[in-house]
């Protein structure tokens, strides 16, 4: 089964995923640290943000690869190429750099077909902006959290201050969720948008236990039924 979870950053879509896998039992996929991976490696190497196709090509040869502690199957690290990236993909520079690189179609083009390769390995809850809508357009439960721009700017900030990595400066967090949720939303291809079929959840309203609990709920409602017309 295919859990998606898209939504803008800062809803609690990592949070929710997470919680949501280590339950059911399911592998889990972080798709925005692999465009994040692709946006480090290209400043590595110099490469510009508008130039499609040495970005696309980068997405290609490069392999964005997840780390796990023996018994856990939520991966704690990050690697391009074998090179840990699991703090380097956090910083504000990685912030700015996101956005644009995402937006080359020739880079969505080779982390998507790696996307539907993974999570065609098992059951896997996946996050990021497109999944439900293009990755995985199948899903048998999609998901859009949403959240107002101030709470998700606070929860940000606490991330960013437990993990020591990034601005801690509210203003500063709110001004670049605004700034990526402007361009996710409205890039040519894959734009940040809700599937027609995805539920909606705001977790400005909801604790996120009762978020994860619902989504968890849903899920086992889901291969019920399965079962049953099986
Ligand atoms: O989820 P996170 O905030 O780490 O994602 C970083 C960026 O990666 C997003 O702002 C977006 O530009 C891009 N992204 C995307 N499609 C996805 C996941 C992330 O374009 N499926």
């Amino acid at each position: 089964m295919i859990i998606a979870i898209d939504g803008p950053s800062g809803a609690g879509k990592s949070t929710v995923a997470k919680a949501v896998a280590k339950t059911l039992g399911f592998s889990c996929l972080d798709t925005g640290a692999m465009y994040r991976a692709i946006a480090w490696q290209a400043l590595q190497e110099g490469v510009a943000f508008d130039d499609n196709e040495s970005l696309g090509a980068l997405a290609l040869a490069k392999e964005i690869t997840f780390g796990h502690t023996a018994g856990d199957p939520i991966p704690k690290q990050v690697f391009i190429d074998g090179v840990e990236v699991t703090d380097a993909i956090r910083t504000t520079e990685i912030d700015k750099a996101v956005s644009p690189v995402s937006a080359a179609p020739a880079v969505r083009v080779a982390l998507v077909a790696q996307q539907q390769r993974i999570g065609q390995g098992g059951d896997y809850v996946v996050e990021g902006r497109d999944i439900g809508t293009v990755v995985f357009p199948d899903a048998e439960l999609k998901i859009f959290l949403t959240a107002s721009d101030e709470e998700r700017a606070h929860r940000r900030v606490r991330q960013n201050v437990d993990r020591n990595i990034g601005s801690f400066d509210y203003a500063e967090v709110l001004a670049d969720l605004k700034r990526r949720d402007e361009y996710d939303s409205s890039r040519e291809m894959s734009p940040l948008c809700a599937a027609d079929d995805a539920i909606i959840l705001d977790t400005t309203e909801y604790y996120i236990e009762v978020v994860i609990d619902k989504i968890c709920a849903l899920a086992k409602e889901k291969s019920a039924n399965e079962r049953q017309q099986a």
